[in-house]
């Protein structure tokens, strides 16, 4: 029998994650067939949702790995892939925004010979008005000047088989930006698109400031065409201002010395000044990447699991 985990990051979500394995349970019930195992990561949460997890694993269905702190999502996500075990890998918010019901059809696609069943969300209601209008101008953004397409709307709310999974953890930057990564692997996919559906209790872990610096890394992470922009724009500026130069030397030797131009020197000079500060800070952004992928620390850290022989990140590398 073909084994399918469902790999659940958890933070804070003592609210919700009984209701999620109840109403994920009555799904996976009716599908026969297939051995069906729920790995539930706990990303360090502050609440009860560890105990409420134990419980959970009291079943023989549920696993439960625990982070020594929180790590963030993208890192729960890593841990559980790399502990699963079966044929198929699911992908599963805890907070039921990501509807059980499409399982069977997400098994049905591998089956068919699809490496991936990925989904997308058809609507964005869910969102507040101004997170949308951004999010549409990232993907518009990162799609033009990366070398991977990720799809608007496309969470992580995708099932894999075994030769995926282990292509997504070949990939073991330590800053990790799993949209990019499952395009970046590539692979036969089948797109099912879904109705977006609210948290169904609980508070959202995304700030508009985290999206933000979530955006900047996506868009650091698979592609080096802002400095590239940089360097246009630096010898489009020096160009200029070498023409210039030839302007106000043949001045001078012609008309001679005149006094006049502070106003025009000073906006100059700011704003170079402005160019070479912006250079420098995207030219940051990479050097921090490269600094934080140098140190090459290990993605999570396991505090405490039910799984007999779990795997830590760090025994591989
Ligand atoms: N999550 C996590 N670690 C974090 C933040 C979030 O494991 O540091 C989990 C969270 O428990 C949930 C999923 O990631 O299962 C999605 O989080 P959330 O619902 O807050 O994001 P949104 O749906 O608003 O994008
Ligand atoms: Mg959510």
């Amino acid at each position: 029998m073909k084994k399918v985990d469902i790999v659940v990051p958890c933070y804070n979500e003592s609210e919700v994650i009984d209701m999620f394995y109840r109403e994920c349970k009555k799904v996976t019930d009716t599908i026969r067939g297939y051995d069906i195992h729920y790995l539930f990561i706990d990303d360090g949460s502050a609440d009860d949702t560890l105990e409420k997890l134990k419980a959970i694993c009291e079943n023989p269905d549920a696993d439960y790995v625990s982070f020594s702190r929180n790590f963030g999502k993208e890192s729960a996500m890593y841990s559980g892939l790399k502990n699963s075990t079966g044929d198929m890998v699911v992908l599963m918010d805890s907070d039921l925004q990501h509807p059980p019901a499409l399982l069977p059809q997400m098994i049905e696609g591998i089956e068919e010979g699809y490496d991936c069943t990925a989904t997308y969300r058809a609507t964005r209601d869910g969102d507040p008005v101004l997170r949308t209008v951004f999010t549409n101008r990232f993907y518009k953004l990162v799609n033009k000047i990366s070398d991977v397409n990720m799809p608007n709307g496309a969470g992580d709310f995708r099932m894999m088989n075994r030769k995926m999974v282990n292509a997504v953890l070949a990939m073991s930057e330590v800053q990790r930006f799993s949209k990019g990564i499952f395009s970046w692997v590539g692979f036969k996919t089948k797109w099912i698109a879904f109705e977006d559906v609210e948290r169904a209790a609980g508070q959202t872990k995304w700030s508009f400031w985290k999206l933000f610096i979530y955006a900047i890394d996506g868009i650091t992470a698979f592609s080096t065409a802002p400095l590239r922009i940089a360097s246009v724009v630096g010898s489009f500026i020096s160009l200029s201002a070498f023409v210039y130069l030839i302007y106000v030397v043949l001045k001078t030797l012609i008309c001679g010395k005149d006094f006049p131009g502070f106003a025009s020197v000073v906006t100059l000079i700011l704003f170079i000044g402005g160019v070479i500060i912006l250079s420098c800070g995207i030219l940051g952004e990479y050097v921090a990447k490269i600094y934080m992928e140098v140190k090459n620390r290990p993605i999570y850290l396991i505090g405490e699991t039910s799984l007999e022989n779990s795997k830590e990140d760090y025994e591989s590398k």
